[in-house]
C-alpha cells in the first residue's frame, strides 16, 4: 500500500497532500505529511520485529502522553500527540500485516545528533529528567514492550543456557571474559533485587535516551520534549540514567578496539547529572538517590554480558562488521566498566554534591 493511501485512514485535520520520507531512522520508517489544513504530521511504520505488540505499545504512548499533557503549558508542543485512525484506533494495519501510526509534527524544533560536549550532555540530562519528572506520579500499568529489558535475572537465564549450549564452540578462548561476568554476578543480582522488592520504585522509563530523541525549541534553544516513545515501559528510573551515561560519557565509541582510549569522562558525567538532577531531584526517593551512581555500572555490565553472549551464540543478534566484532565490543565495554568501577567513589561524590546544591 502507498503511504498516501495509508495516511487517508487517519483522522487528520485537513487532507494529506504530500508524504515525504524523513531521515534514516534505525528502527522505524518515518515520513512527514503535509496537508491543506493547519498541521503537518509524522507517519511511521513501526518495526514489528523489534516491537512484537504494536497495539500495546501505542496504548503505552497514549497513556503517557495524556498524562504529560495535563501538566504542561503547551500540550501540542511539549509532548507527542498521537492521531487516531478514522475508526478510533491508534494504529493502522495494512493487509500485509505492517503497523503504521501518526502523530502531530512539532514545528520550529531542532534535533542534535550526538552529545559531544558537556553542555550537550547537560541538555540530554535535562531532557530525560524533565520527562521523568512529569511522569513521577504516573501510576497506571504499562505493557512490557520488550521482554526482560534491563532485567539481569532474566539475562542470566539466557546466559546460563548460552554457556551450556556453546553453540559457536568459542567458550574455551573466553576464560577471562566469562570470569569478568561471573565475578560480578552477585553484585548485579543484588542491585536488581532492589527493583524486584520495590526498594527502588517502578517509574516510567523512556529506554532510548540518545540526544536525537529530544526536540529542542528553535527559538529558545532549550529542550522541549522527549520523542520516540516506542520503548516507554515501567522500570527503575536509574535504567535511563545508566544507559545514557554508558554512551554519553564514554571517551570513545562503544566498539573502540583501542581499549586504552576507553574511559568514563567525569566532566560529561557531572554535566549530564547536573541537568538530570536539576529536573528530577525533587521527585526522587532516598533509595533512588543512594543508588543513582551505580546505574551506569549496572547497565554497562548488562551490555558486556549481551555482547559476549551474542559472540558465544555465534553472532545472531547484533549486526557485526567483522568476525570478532562482538568480542571487541565486549572487551571495550569491559574497559568502560572497569573505569566506572575505579571512578565510582568520585561518581557518588558528584551525585551527593549535586543533590546538596540549592
Ligand atoms: P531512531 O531509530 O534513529 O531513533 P526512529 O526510527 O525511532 O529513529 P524517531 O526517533 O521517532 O524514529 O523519529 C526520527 C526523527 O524524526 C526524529 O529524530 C526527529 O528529527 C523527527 N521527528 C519524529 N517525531 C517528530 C515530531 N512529532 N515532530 C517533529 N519531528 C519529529
Ligand atoms: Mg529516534
Amino acid at each position: 500500500m502507498d503511504t498516501i493511501d495509508i495516511i487517508r485512514h487517519f483522522a487528520l485535520d485537513g487532507k494529506a497532500v504530500e508524504v515525504k520520507p524523513l531521515g534514516d531512522g534505525f528502527i522505524n520508517d518515518t515520513f512527514v505529511v503535509k496537508t491543506d489544513g493547519p498541521h503537518k504530521y509524522i507517519l511511521q511504520r513501526k518495526n514489528k520485529f523489534v516491537f512484537p505488540d504494536v497495539p500495546a505499545m501505542m496504548d503505552n504512548i497514549v497513556a503517557v502522553t495524556t498524562h504529560i499533557k495535563k501538566k504542561v503549558q503547551d500540550p501540542l508542543r511539549e509532548t507527542l500527540t498521537v492521531v487516531p485512525t478514522t475508526d478510533g484506533k491508534y494504529y493502522f494495519q495494512t493487509p500485509d500485516g505492517e503497523y503504521w501510526a501518526v502523530c502531530l509534527f512539532i514545528e520550529d524544533t531542532v534535533t542534535n545528533d550526538v552529545a559531544s560536549t558537556p553542555d550537550m550532555a547537560r541538555q540530554g540530562g535535562l531532557g530525560i529528567g524533565h520527562f521523568q519528572a512529569l511522569l513521577a506520579d504516573f501510576d497506571k500499568p504499562l505493557a512490557e514492550v520488550i521482554k526482560g529489558f534491563h532485567n539481569i535475572r532474566w539475562r542470566f537465564v539466557q546466559w546460563d543456557e548460552a554457556l551450556k549450549a556453546n553453540k559457536a564452540g568459542r567458550i574455551d578462548g573466553l576464560t577471562e571474559e566469562i570470569a569478568f561476568i561471573e565475578g560480578r554476578r552477585k553484585e548485579m543480582l543484588d542491585f536488581w533485587k532492589l527493583v524486584e522488592d520495590g526498594v527502588l520504585p517502578m517509574r516510567v522509563t523512556h529506554n532510548d535516551t540518545k540526544l536525537s530523541n529530544f526536540l529542542f525549541d528553535k527559538a529558545t534553544g532549550k529542550v522541549l520534549c522527549a520523542i520516540d516513545l516506542d520503548t516507554v515501559m515501567s522500570s527503575t528510573s536509574l535504567n535511563d540514567v545508566g544507559d545514557a551515561i554508558r554512551s554519553y560519557a564514554n571517551n570513545t565509541v562503544e566498539d573502540d578496539p583501542d581499549y586504552s582510549k576507553v574511559w568514563i569522562r567525569l566532566d560529561m558525567y557531572e554535566a549530564y547529572m547536573d541537568g538530570y538532577l536539576s529536573e528530577r531531584k525533587a521527585t526522587l526517593s532516598e533509595s533512588e538517590k543512594e543508588w543513582m551512581a551505580f546505574a551506569p555500572l549496572y547497565i554497562t555490565y548488562e551490555q558486556v554480558l549481551r555482547f559476549l553472549m551474542d559472540y558465544i551464540d555465534g553472532d545472531v543478534y547484533y549486526k557485526i562488521k567483522y568476525p570478532e566484532h562482538n568480542l571487541v565490543r565486549t572487551r571495550s565495554q569491559m574497559a568502560l566498566l572497569r573505569s566506572m568501577e575505579d571512578n565510582y567513589p568520585e561518581m557518588r561524590k558528584i551525585v551527593a554534591e549535586l543533590l546538596a546544591k540549592a
